[in-house]
């Protein structure tokens, strides 16, 4: 079973226990929506039985640093790191540049800490290979009166750092319960759930637009939303959400796994992404999504080479349509209320004539950078 190991913070905030009246902090927190209860929840697991001390702790410091890490992203240093360990060049003179792009409160170290997105330069200044925010805000930027927004569905796999088997799975077999753990409840079919919800207040904290969780198919597969964020932030929020996932899961034991395939025939993993500018949320902005979906077919092998880290090698792995949960890589479909096809118009959408439409192809490990860079280019700009 999933081993979780809470951070306890009992001895340091004892103390203040001693001063408040259980009962009234209990009735007010629970009157509370989950984003005001957020502002007193330490962002990380809190210990069941130690729960009330630590919220007033974090109302403390949090209203404190909120203020304060908002709007210095252009007094930050520029750092180097070592490009020849990262595996990004051979040279000996190896040292590359980082440039600060967003800044995110730390939910780990929180008070006044904060973390931040950088982005990746040679020693000539130019994009690293793997830099793919470059391109996005270079189309993000030709986008903007457009207003661009993208909501990411993140779905995910629990591993055991020792066999790299779902956590919670039977040693030898598979989990008696498959394919109904999908929103479900029960520890039969829900695995980790303490860590997804740790999470969700971390994303909070760190001023991450989180849209809801869910538990997926199969035990320890699960899925959050971010979003809608506007334009490039889109990126930096599903990659600082995964840098928060990846630390949480340290803590928590468990390897987080954004591999679409994890498990050979079992339920892939993938993450939709929802988008919408000015013109699909708009009056009839329906006809600005069909428009839309037009484009996107005439450039699907295109869009596919980049919906993976792979050129769609790990997508041919998930996109089968054989086993009735996906589109096929090959062929691009659409539809409306249908979740086999490649791009998907939600039914309420239909219903409004506005909204935004929903591509199913990227795959969990995609870089959100170069698929909202597709969408933009394809969708908005039409090249
Ligand atoms: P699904 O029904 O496909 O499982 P989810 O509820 O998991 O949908 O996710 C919905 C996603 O749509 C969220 O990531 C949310 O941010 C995004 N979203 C909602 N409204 C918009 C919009 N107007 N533009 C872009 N994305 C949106
Ligand atoms: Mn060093
Ligand atoms: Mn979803
Ligand atoms: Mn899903
Ligand atoms: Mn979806």
């Amino acid at each position: 079973t999933l081993k979780l190991i809470p951070i306890k913070p009992k001895d340091k905030f004892e103390h203040i226990m001693d001063k408040i009246e259980e009962k009234i902090r209990q009735e007010t927190f629970e009157s509370m929506s989950y984003s005001q209860q957020n502002k007193y929840l330490p962002p990380y697991y809190c210990p069941r039985n130690l729960e009330n001390t630590y919220k007033i702790e974090c109302k403390l410091r949090k209203t404190r640093n909120r203020d304060s890490f908002d709007e210095n992203l252009k007094d930050l240093p520029i750092l180097s790191f070592d490009g020849k360990a990262s595996g990004l060049t051979k040279r000996n003179s190896s040292d590359m540049y980082l440039i600060p792009r967003a800044i995110y409160g730390d939910p780990f170290k929180r008070g006044n800490n904060i973390l931040v997105m950088c982005d990746t330069y040679t020693h000539r200044m130019e994009p690293t290979r793997t830099n793919h925010r470059y391109q996005c805000a270079a189309t993000y930027n030709k986008c903007r009166e457009h207003e661009p927004w993208f909501g990411v569905e993140q779905e995910f796999y629990l591993l055991n750092p020792t066999d790299s088997r779902p956590a919670g799975w039977p040693k030898c077999g598979f989990p008696r319960l498959s394919h109904q753990s999908y929103c479900g409840l029960g520890a039969n079919k829900v695995v980790g759930r303490e860590l997804v919800e740790a999470h969700y207040r971390c994303c909070l904290h760190a001023g991450i637009p989180m849209w809801g969780t869910n538990p997926e198919l199969v035990p320890s597969q699960w899925e959050y939303q971010v979003g809608p964020s506007v334009g490039i932030d889109a990126g930096d929020d599903v990659w600082m959400s995964r840098y928060i996932l990846n630390i949480l899961g340290e803590k928590f034991g468990v390897v987080i796994s954004f591999d679409p395939k994890p498990v050979a025939n079992w339920v892939s993993s993938g993450a939709h992404i929802n988008f919408s500018t000015l013109a699909t949320r708009g009056v009839n902005g329906i006809s600005a999504i069909q428009r839309g979906i037009k484009r996107l077919a005439a450039f699907h092998e295109r869009h596919i080479q980049v919906y993976d880290p792979r050129g769609g090698l790990d997508n041919k792995k998930r996109l089968t349509a054989d086993t009735g949960l996906t589109s096929a890589i090959d062929k691009f479909t659409a539809g409306i209320a249908d979740r086999l096809v490649s791009v998907r118009i939600p039914r309420m959408v239909a219903e409004d004539k506005c909204g935004f439409l929903e591509d199913r192809r990227p795959a969990s490990n995609s870089d959100p950078y170069r698929v909202i860079n597709a969408l933009m280019s394809t969708v908005i700009l039409n090249e």
